[in-house]
């Protein structure tokens, strides 16, 4: 495993909300400092210290470790009612499961408060796309 890559997938995960990605990462990477390897090299905590390293990426693994598990529990006790999204942004549909909804690279998955158990709110490809290409200017 290269602790470096998975600690960056781990970050990509949790931007996108990717629930089971973050926990396959996380634990690939509580495994590894466990097993008292080097820890992955932290952009602006890293100064080389491996003891910083490890204790801050051992607390941000453990964190979104929780974060994913929470998530995904709140989602099965509401599963029966079905799984609706919608974009909050253009109101565009999403498809019919979590899954699906993560491979279409939705992003930003949240219960909408306002809704039925089972409804969530997003942000589409689209307009992900959008947001990015205007980031950009
Ligand atoms: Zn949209």
């Amino acid at each position: 495993m290269d602790p470096d890559e998975t600690w960056r997938l781990l970050g990509e995960a949790c931007s996108k909300m990717d629930w089971p990605a973050v926990v396959e990462f996380a634990n690939a990477l509580l495994e590894w400092l466990e097993k008292g390897r080097f820890a992955p090299r932290m952009t602006n905590l890293d100064d080389g210290n491996h003891e910083v390293s490890r204790t801050a990426v051992f607390a941000a693994c453990q964190y979104s470790l929780e974060w994913a598990e929470q998530s995904l529990a709140d989602f099965g006790n509401r599963d029966e009612t079905g799984f609706a999204l919608a974009c909050i942004h253009c109101g565009t549909r999403g498809p019919e499961s979590y899954v699906s909804a993560i491979d279409e690279e939705w992003s930003n998955l949240n219960y909408d408060p306002q809704a039925a158990s089972g409804r969530f709110l997003g942000k589409c490809p689209n307009c992900r796309r959008q947001q990015l290409a205007n980031s950009r200017l």
